[in-house]
């Protein structure tokens, strides 16, 4: 088995001369969830779509030690932009995806756009945005791929059909299928993910285990103008006089709570996102 399922070597995406993806390194673990999260305009899903060659970039990206152009088959894909299959109704759709894909079970795909609850005549164009994610969801779970990749996968889905997808793309890596997912929403995040990156601004700020992750990283709120070295932590927010500094080093731990007024915060993933990002404004 391989080490990683999608392997990606210095990407670099120019969209004219703004530079969307800086030169970025990703390597997904097989049989997980690994999440991208990150803000608005980040370059998550220009990294998705230079993964399935949608857009040309710079880099190297092998999809199980392959060049995407032998490995489509092997991955199911639902877009940001969820109008492709606008023209047609899901009967339709699900004819033509019969057609076009050689890993589609049309049989599956009906039986889950009837859980969906989906109007099987009806165009896709007159659907709901909940309705049309449901509808893309459908359409990639009926394929029988090794990776499935998910932009927004729960985007304008009520709470209960988004708990019932985030259980189904959990239960796609509990069978050793390998899922990349992006979201902006942690609370989901931390429901399904084994592992995350971080990507603001064109560059990935970590990639590590979720689980774990408070005991290994320690935040501290440090009392007014205490003098730090801005360099030795993973993350350093300003915010009038008070300073945040987000660290793994033990030794720094130590210190940090022997200062006096220095305040410890609870590590998790929305605390550890919002310092990371933050602390990182005025870095890229
Ligand atoms: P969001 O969470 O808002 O969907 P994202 O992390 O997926 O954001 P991208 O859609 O990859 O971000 O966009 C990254 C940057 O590249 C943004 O600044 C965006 O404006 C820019 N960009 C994306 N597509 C194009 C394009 N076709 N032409 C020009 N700029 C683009």
């Amino acid at each position: 088995m391989l080490d990683e399922a999608i392997e990606v070597k210095n990407l670099r995406k120019n969209y004219g001369k703004f530079e969307a993806v800086k030169g970025i390194d990703l390597s997904l673990v097989p049989g997980k969830v690994n999440a991208l999260l990150g803000p608005n305009g980040a370059g998550k899903t220009t990294t998705l779509k230079s993964i399935l060659g949608l857009v040309q970039y710079s880099g190297e990206i092998t999809i199980l030690g392959e060049k995407i152009s032998m490995a489509r088959e092997r991955i199911s894909f639902v877009p940001e932009d969820k109008s492709f299959y606008d023209s047609l109704s899901p009967e339709k759709a699900i004819k033509m995806c019969s057609l076009l894909m050689g890993n589609f079970s049309a049989d599956k795909a009906a039986k889950l756009m009837k859980e969906f609850d989906l109007p099987m005549n009806k165009k896709i164009s007159a659907f709901s945005l909940g309705m049309k994610t449901s509808t893309y969801l459908a359409i990639a779970m009926a394929q029988d791929a090794d990776i499935f990749i998910f932009d927004e996968p729960t985007w304008g889905l009520d709470p209960i059909r988004r708990d019932e997808v985030l259980e189904m793309i959990k239960n796609l890596s509990l069978n050793g299928k390998t899922v990349l997912y992006t979201s902006h929403i942690i609370p989901e995040v931390e429901k399904i993910a084994d592992v995350f990156s971080i990507m603001y601004k064109g560059e990935i700020l970590y990639t590590g285990e979720l689980k774990g992750l408070g005991s290994r990283f320690s935040l501290f709120n440090l009392p007014p103008e205490t003098a730090i070295d801005s360099k030795a932590f993973s993350a350093v927010v300003r915010e009038g006089k008070a300073t945040k500094v987000l660290t793994d080093d033990s030794e720094k731990i130590r210190e940090l709570r022997k200062i006096d007024g220095s305040k410890e915060e609870v590590v998790d993933l929305e605390s550890f996102f919002g310092t990371l990002v933050r602390g990182n404004k005025h870095v890229l």
